[in-house]
């Protein structure tokens, strides 16, 4: 634990790192010695994480990137930080992030940007950043993070590590700071799949505290072990196949993945890694998602419609940042919220408020609702008719240069597009690591793979043949 503190703050210009605590960690690190005497321990135990500042912690401050929060101190933990917890991971502190998670190139903390470890001119991602870069550059094994849009995935993809986003309901949003409710779902970054199975299966689970926690996930109890059984189930149908141990498997690729505006370079890396699993057994067929491309002005309504109404908390008397001079009740909110917001937040807030306003409801927000079911029906229909799992990119191309996009706040959000469905669907999807960048940029570039509902374990069984 000393040594990864150490290397935490060595690495500061990264600023990965929005507080770390020494003696905070090496109290869990009596906690993990403890657990390791008595035979209690796990996997995890004694193995050095953090957590996105999203994740509410009773000891560290939470600030979700945001000066609204900047000194918040929550009275409970998060689930997701208890159960690690229990299990003895040894928690450094808390990670940069796009402010409330709103963003895809970490760019939007109030708190500074992220560099991304590969390359310091180069974005790391978003929202998770500061969790995908902690972990590439090996300052702790895994990060947790969170994912709405594409906030595990992408910035997973865009540092060369792995992560995925189970489910929708697999993992307790209680103490996760919302964003979009009905898309926010937390996951693990790690470097490997194994890594990312001891993880997930330790941070899911029904909460009752959480009231879209799933307390039945396909039959099975969402308890620990149930991501595990399926991983250990589909190694053992793969072992048993011998030399060809994808055989049978139907690797679904969307035409609409493959697309104009996806750059050479990502294309062939993820072509080359499809051919490796088809090397292995697998079967490779072309399928269409045809909504793809409306996965994007839909997401963009009903994200910040939901973030809308979740922000509205935020209004200078209950929690967080308040003006200092004001006349009037209305006025101390309403300075309070133009002062603790970031620029791209006030932005969702507007557009979210627009979209749910009377005489607007119907044209936007109901109508992105219809095609929210539309898109999650093509997946279905996909699963049915044609493929196992989905692969294609997780991003256009590779990270993009801090500062790029500035000017054009909506570019970020178009970079979206091969993430955003799945989050619309609820479904599973992890990032691994395929590939780099052409020589003029060499930056590391993810391949993406999607599951039907609860087969996280297929999926981290199908990556680890990739690892
Ligand atoms: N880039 C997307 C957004 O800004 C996704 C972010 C996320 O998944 N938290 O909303």
């Amino acid at each position: 634990a000393i040594s990864a503190l150490d290397a935490a703050q060595r690495r500061s210009d990264l600023n990965a790192f929005l507080h770390l605590d020494r003696d905070l960690t090496l109290a869990q690190a009596d906690t993990a010695d403890r657990l390791l005497a008595t035979g209690k321990s796990t996997a995890l135990t004694g193995i050095p994480i953090a957590h996105k500042d999203v994740f509410v912690t009773q000891h560290w401050r939470t600030t979700a990137a945001s000066k609204m929060l900047a000194t918040y101190v929550s009275p409970f933990d998060a689930t997701v930080v208890s159960k690690l917890q229990a299990a003895g991971a040894v928690s450094l502190g808390k990670l940069n992030c796009d402010e409330f998670a709103m963003g895809s190139g970490n760019e939007n903390s109030a708190f500074g940007v992220v560099r991304n470890p590969w390359d310091a001119t180069a974005v790391p991602g978003g929202s998770s950043g500061g969790s995908a870069a902690a972990v590439a550059a090996s300052l702790v094994m895994a990060a947790t993070g969170t994912d709405t849009g594409g906030s595990v995935r992408q910035p997973a993809a865009l540092c060369g590590v792995s992560g995925i986003k189970p489910t929708y309901g697999t993992i307790s949003r209680y103490g996760m700071i919302a964003y979009g409710s009905s898309l926010d779902q937390a996951g693990p970054i790690a470097r490997h799949a194994r890594d990312l199975l001891d993880l997930l299966d330790t941070m899911s689970g029904f909460d009752p505290r959480d009231s879209t926690s799933l307390e039945i996930c396909d039959g099975a109890a969402n308890e620990p072990g149930r991501i595990r059984g399926d991983f250990d189930a589909v190694v053992n149908d793969q072992q048993a196949a011998g030399d060809q141990p994808l055989k049978g498997l139907r690797i679904g690729v969307p035409t609409e993945f493959l697309n104009g505006g996806l750059a050479a370079d990502v294309a062939a890396a993820v072509e080359a890694a499809v051919k490796t699993f088809e090397s292995l057994g697998a079967r490779r067929v072309s399928i269409s998602l045809p909504r793809t491309a409306l996965s994007i002005p839909t997401y963009y309504v009903i994200a910040p419609a939901e973030a809308s109404s979740n922000l509205s908390r935020y209004d200078g008397v209950r929690y967080g940042h308040r003006a200092e001079q004001y006349r009037d009740l209305a006025e101390m909110t309403s300075r309070s919220r133009t002062e603790g917001f970031g620029p791209e937040v006030l932005r969702r807030i507007m557009v979210g408020t627009y979209v749910l306003s009377h005489g607007y409801y119907d044209a936007y927000y109901l109508q992105a609702q219809r095609v929210r079911r539309m898109i999650a029906n093509d997946f279905q229909q996909a699963f049915a008719d044609h493929c196992d799992v989905i692969m294609g990119p997780v991003t256009p191309s590779v990270a993009r240069h801090i500062g790029d996009n500035k000017e054009d706040p909506t570019a970020d959000w178009l970079a979206d597009v091969y993430t955003l469905g799945v989050s619309l669907a609820g479904l599973p999807a992890m990032s691994i690591p395929c590939g780099f960048g052409s020589p003029q940029r060499p930056l590391p570039i993810g391949l993406q793979i999607i599951g039907n509902y609860f087969r996280e374990g297929q999926l981290l069984a199908i990556a680890d043949r990739f690892q």
